[in-house]
């Protein structure tokens, strides 16, 4: 009887595997009355297609693709930095951020660059800081930590440490809502423009509203990364994030082999 039970629990660990590995997103396209097995092939034949689809001369290994999360943590990396507005950012993207940032003005909505790159050990201050105020408004150690995992990324886990991450705002709404970082800045025509926009550039809003499982953080109307203007285009177009475009690059490099 348990080799029964075993045998059943292995299979349905081998299916979530498929569709949780899947780069594309799997819900708009699978009908609910369709089988298990009939969505798993679904899937994976939007998965073929997108593979096929990917531009080419892109590699999972470029620089300008590393992926920072949770997951994927990375100790303090080496590059040089330079500043736009006041902000230090990578030296590869001053040019397509400073265009970005001038399209933007020309379109008469001017941004504000809030915050480029981040070192891990500004990172570590943050994420302390954060655990300390929540402790200090009354809160237990474990729910301060729960807090903070919430909305600031782990040290060594925040894209901004790439110098490829910029958070972008429109400056009439950023000047007049105290200054913060919020969600609902994307009501803003001119936060909308950079949204819809930073592909020209070579930049996408990273963490979409449907990207949350595979990102790992919430919504940010915000937070700009530059991946270059053919993966840009490619990943808004199928609305992928970059964890999954770059699982379907590997794929792809996998494939040739
Ligand atoms: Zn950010």
């Amino acid at each position: 009887m348990w080799k029964r039970n075993l045998v059943r629990g292995l299979a349905l660990v081998t299916l979530v595997g498929v569709l949780s590995g899947c780069g594309a997103n799997s819900q708009s396209s699978a009908s609910k009355s369709s089988s298990s097995s009939a969505k798993t092939t679904k899937t994976q034949t939007k998965r073929q297609r997108l593979i096929s689809e990917l531009p080419k001369g892109v590699k999972s290994t470029d620089a300008d693709l590393v992926v920072v999360n949770k997951w994927n943590k990375r100790s303090e990396m080496s590059f040089s930095k330079s500043s736009v507005n006041g902000i230090d950012v990578r030296t590869s993207i001053v040019k397509p951020l400073e265009a970005f940032m001038a399209g933007a003005k020309k379109a008469g909505y001017p941004a504000t660059i809030v915050s480029g790159y981040r070192s891990v050990a500004y990172q570590k201050e943050v994420w302390s800081q954060s655990i300390q105020t929540y402790e200090n408004e009354g809160k237990s150690a474990k729910e301060a930590l729960k807090l903070t995992k919430e909305y600031v990324a782990v040290p060594r886990g925040s894209e901004h440490e790439t110098g490829l991450a910029a958070d972008i705002m429109n400056t009439h709404w950023y000047n007049t809502h105290g200054n913060q970082l919020l969600s609902s800045s994307d009501k803003n025509k001119g936060q909308q423009w950079l949204i819809k926009h930073a592909p020209d550039y070579g930049f996408v809003l990273r963490f979409t509203k449907s990207g949350t499982k595979s990102t790992g953080i919430d919504y940010e109307s915000w937070h700009f990364r530059y991946v270059g203007k053919k993966s840009a285009q490619f990943m808004t177009k199928h609305n992928l994030t970059l964890e999954q475009y770059v699982s379907l690059l590997k794929a792809r490099e996998k494939a040739a082999k």
